[in-house]
């Protein structure tokens, strides 16, 4: 058994208890179960925060809490919306309530640091409402949390070669060349090569109506093309992120 885990879920109570330490920052990914066009898993907002907390929690001996698999609704203009077989939105009270529990409890077993790594556009504000809350009952000026979505890491360098034609906006980049390169790259194995899909961009008004419009979604459930994505892209955002991350969790929550 490797005891050097950082995956709470690996641990036991007694190993877990053990590397706790003041400082010792507890990773949070929380993600969607949601359509990520023909060739990618629906996990593919959860897997791959929980692929990158893995990474940084080894850069910064941190331990990485199960992932919330769940998150908000998905909408037709950043996740295709909910006409797709297979979204699985949560109400954002639940969804704010669990992250409020889950760091509440983190907070009792001795938990001083908390880093929340987000896969889900949709998700941010429920998420802040969550933390915001536990703060309130944690009532501990010491406890610190902090929260990103990462695909805010990437910077302008890190863009331009990924998107040498222009960076679309995080929106239209759902199941395309962002994040079906992070899945070359994490997921190789759970990627369906042979169907990345090659439609033009979403071509949506600038609001969003209820009952949403299955029509204003590019049939594939991929918002742009996906065609320009290559495991060397996502290895490139990899990087990055290992980098930049692990430096901000130190200038946040560590040193
Ligand atoms: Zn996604
Ligand atoms: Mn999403």
């Amino acid at each position: 058994m490797n005891s050097a885990t950082v995956m709470m879920a690996e641990m036991t109570w007694p190993e877990f208890a053990e590397r706790l330490r003041e400082d010792t920052v507890v990773f949070l990914p929380t993600g969607m179960t949601e359509q990520h066009g023909p060739h990618l898993p629906m996990g593919v907002d959860h897997l791959l925060p929980t692929a990158i907390a893995e990474m940084v929690a080894g850069e910064v001996d941190g331990i990485v809490a199960p992932t919330v698999n769940y998150g908000y609704k998905s909408m037709p203009r950043s996740g295709g919306g909910p006409s797709f077989p297979g979204s699985t939105g949560l109400d954002g009270a639940t969804l704010s309530a669990v992250i409020r529990d889950v760091i509440r409890e983190l907070a009792r077993h001795g938990v001083r640091r908390v880093c929340v790594i987000d896969g889900h556009f949709e998700n941010l504000w429920f998420l802040n409402e969550g933390i915001d809350l536990a703060m309130r009952e944690v009532g501990d000026p010491g406890f610190r949390v902090m929260c990103l979505q990462h695909w805010e890491f990437l910077n302008r360098e890190t863009l331009e070669r990924v998107f040498p034609d222009g960076y679309p906006g995080i929106e239209l980049e759902h199941a395309a060349v962002l994040e079906t390169s992070l899945m070359l790259h994490f997921y190789p194995q759970l990627v369906r090569s042979d169907r990345i899909p090659d439609n033009a961009p979403m071509d949506a008004p600038p609001y969003d109506v209820w009952p949403a419009r299955p029509e204003w979604v590019p049939g594939t459930g991929s918002l742009t093309s996906a065609a320009a994505a290559s495991a060397e892209k996502g290895a490139l955002m990899a990087e990055q992120y290992r980098g930049d991350m692990a430096a901000a969790v130190r200038h946040e929550l560590i040193e």
